[in-house]
């Protein structure tokens, strides 16, 4: 049917994004709350609702509440986790689905909400257009005074999260490595989990920027190789065997190794995925677009396939799930572990990362080392957020040369190792430019040719 009238679109690439008290008022949460709840009252199930660190996480948390609840359903409040100790709440103690309040990396001042399915992944983007319906259609449930939800804590959510981690990893082999491990919590949710994980499991810990705070006062919320200095220092004035920083809720994890080298994502990424695909063979492996093709030659080697989808979080779990993925990875620090949940999780990583250099019994830079060198570099460019289209039309229209990769924006193929990702952000103003290549030199050259006609196409 192509009847259909289309809402103006609530969900961003991870889910409803905003500042509190501007975008995000008590009312359009509480609404929100009360349309999701109405997408997943028939399941009679208890929604759990939990929090990361923000300042303003308390009060649209009690909106969320309050929204459910006024809708009939039953709620749990869960306090501070990480994102994926919520979505492994969510599946393993028999929740009809979560509403976690989030905005995951973005500054302070943002807030969001991430739905999730009873499996504790974060629902469909078809499942996101029913509850926008909903919404603009003001359907949601409204339940008099004697069939309003009831609510309880529940108190579970962390330890259940740390054990069923433990549960994946071979932890007396990690204990008897006596690994010494450096976190970068960046003030963030892993604060309560991550720490207490590593240490349960015979690590020595230390710990940077470890107080949960929601003005994030340490390096932000959002680990990059250039706001790890800290971490890269503590790493080698403690002899740490690697260090790792997290994300504000947790779920992105960035590593260092001994001697204080940063990497992004897709190389510990791939680090990780030759090392399981050991274990899980023949994968596949869901990545996406934006990812390194260090990821395929290493899956290549182990006879695995790659899906390659769209950059989203969601994007890569809902493949997992559909091809049976048992691993899925993204060039900014997320890792996917699906026999624990086919989502991203900084601690899972990081315990898979501690099993995987107590299985080879090499530094961690002796291990990443021995990957193929592929040079990368990425920028974003700031673009209205109407204008997004028009410049990726133009920039289309421009480049019509080479194997074009239309799978999210315009990725070019401009030999065969060398490519240049051109993309709109799904959560911000920003055009974002990623390019690879195994040559450094023909990397840097690609680069600056499309910056430049980014840069001509936005107008500045
Ligand atoms: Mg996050």
């Amino acid at each position: 049917m192509s009847t259909q009238t289309s809402y103006r679109k609530l969900f961003g690439t991870n889910g409803i994004r905003g500042i509190p008290g501007k975008d995000l008022t008590l009312e359009f949460v509480t609404e929100m709350a009360q349309s999701i709840a109405t997408y997943f009252a028939s399941s009679e199930k208890s929604i759990l609702v939990g929090k990361d660190v923000r300042n303003s996480s308390p009060v649209l948390q009690k909106a969320v509440l309050s929204g459910v609840l006024a809708a009939g359903v039953n709620a749990e409040e869960a306090d501070i986790a990480p994102t994926p100790a919520h979505q492994f709440g969510t599946r393993t103690l028999g929740y009809g689905g979560g509403i976690i309040v989030t905005a995951s990396h973005n500054p302070s001042q943002y807030n969001g909400m991430k739905v999730l399915g009873p499996d504790g992944v974060e629902i469909s983007r078809d499942s996101e257009k029913e509850i926008e319906a909903i919404y603009h259609e003001k359907k949601y449930r409204k339940a008099d005074w004697k069939s309003v939800g009831r609510s309880g804590k529940e108190t579970r959510v962390v330890e259940n999260y740390i054990t069923g981690i433990m549960s994946q990893v071979d932890v007396s082999k990690i204990a008897d490595a006596k690994p010494t491990v450096v976190m970068d919590i960046g003030n963030g949710a892993q604060a309560v989990t991550a720490p207490y994980l590593c240490e349960r499991m015979g690590c020595k810990v230390i710990t940077v920027n470890g107080q949960p705070d929601g003005n994030f006062p340490g390096r932000g919320p959002e680990p990059t190789p250039a706001n790890l200095k800290d971490l890269s220092e503590a790493v080698k004035s403690y002899h740490a065997d690697f260090g790792v920083a997290y994300d504000g809720d947790g779920d992105r994890s960035l590593f260092c190794d001994e001697n204080g080298e940063i990497y992004w994502g897709d190389r510990t990424g791939s680090l990780l995925v030759d090392f399981l695909l050991e274990r899980h063979k023949g994968g596949p492996v869901v990545t996406t677009v934006s990812t390194s093709q260090l990821v395929g030659i290493i899956a290549k080697k182990h006879d695995a396939l790659v899906i390659w989808t769209t950059v989203g979080a969601v994007d890569v779990s809902r493949a997992m799930i559909n091809n049976r993925a048992p691993l899925g990875l993204e060039e900014n620090g997320g890792f996917f572990y699906g026999p624990h949940i086919p989502v991203r999780d900084g601690a899972m990583t990081t315990a898979l990362l501690l099993n995987a250099l107590a299985s080879r019994g090499l530094s961690f830079s002796k291990t990443i080392t021995s990957l193929p060198l592929f040079y990368q570099k990425k920028a974003k460019f700031e673009c209205p957020n109407d204008k997004k289209s028009a410049v990726m039309k133009e920039l289309e229209l421009k480049n019509t040369e080479g194997k074009i990769d239309r799978t999210d924006g315009l990725k070019i193929w401009i030999d065969d190792h060398t490519w240049i990702l051109l993309r709109p952000s799904g959560t911000e103003p920003l055009i974002r430019v990623y390019a690879e290549s195994d040559n450094e030199e023909r990397m840097n050259a690609t680069y600056d040719r499309f910056q430049a006609l980014v840069k001509d196409a936005i107008g500045t």
